[in-house]
């Protein structure tokens, strides 16, 4: 199946611009094609299956759609990194909470995990849908780390090209599948 020889729009990937001017890459349409979801999926178990992974730190929401089913697949357990802003005041975990604030292109947002889902020597993995300037993969980085764990890779779908410093993430390497034109 070789969607990734194919140009974005083809396998899923969609641009659309409801706001003037912005390109907003929307992954919900690749998971409506089973095989191009499946096969998304497989590229990254392929890669992080027998590196000793025991987490798969998925970011809220699109990362969660991709992390769970790479966890499950490599025998790892899924942890997710919620967005407190998304909860809308309800609870987000029923635990102790640590949390990180990142700056956004415009404003800021918080990743929050659960205290005791990682434990220090632990290795993992941090998964997003989309990386553009790296601020959210980097609270994710640092969230793990402050509970001692490895943060092996991260790995995203999309990588906006026109965005630098990109993989820059605390040092920390950056797998990327596509790079939209
Ligand atoms: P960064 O922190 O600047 O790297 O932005 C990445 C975060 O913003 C990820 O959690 C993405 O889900 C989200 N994001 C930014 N732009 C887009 C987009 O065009 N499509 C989907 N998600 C996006």
């Amino acid at each position: 199946y070789d969607f990734l020889e194919r140009p974005l729009f083809k396998w899923g990937v969609c641009f659309s611009g409801k706001k003037t001017g912005i390109m907003f890459q929307d992954i919900t349409t690749l998971l409506l094609d089973n095989k191009a979801f499946k096969h998304t999926v497989d590229i990254f178990v392929d890669r992080y299956r027998g590196m000793d992974i025991s987490v798969v730190a998925g970011v809220e929401a699109r990362g969660f759609m991709f992390g769970t089913a790479i966890a499950l697949a490599i025998g790892a357990k899924f942890v997710p990194l919620r967005k407190p802003k998304s909860c809308q005041g309800r609870v987000c975990f029923n635990g102790e909470v640590i949390a990180e604030a990142y700056e956004l292109e415009y404003g800021s947002d918080c990743l929050e995990m659960h205290v005791g889902a990682v434990e220090a020597g632990e290795r993992a993995i941090v998964i997003d849908d989309l990386v553009a300037t790296g601020g959210t993969l980097s609270a994710a980085i640092r969230l793990l780390e402050r509970v001692g764990a490895q943060v092996v890779e991260c790995g995203c779908v999309i990588g906006l090209r026109q965005v630098k410093g990109q993989r820059r993430l605390n040092g920390k390497p950056l797998y990327i599948l596509v790079e939209p034109r």
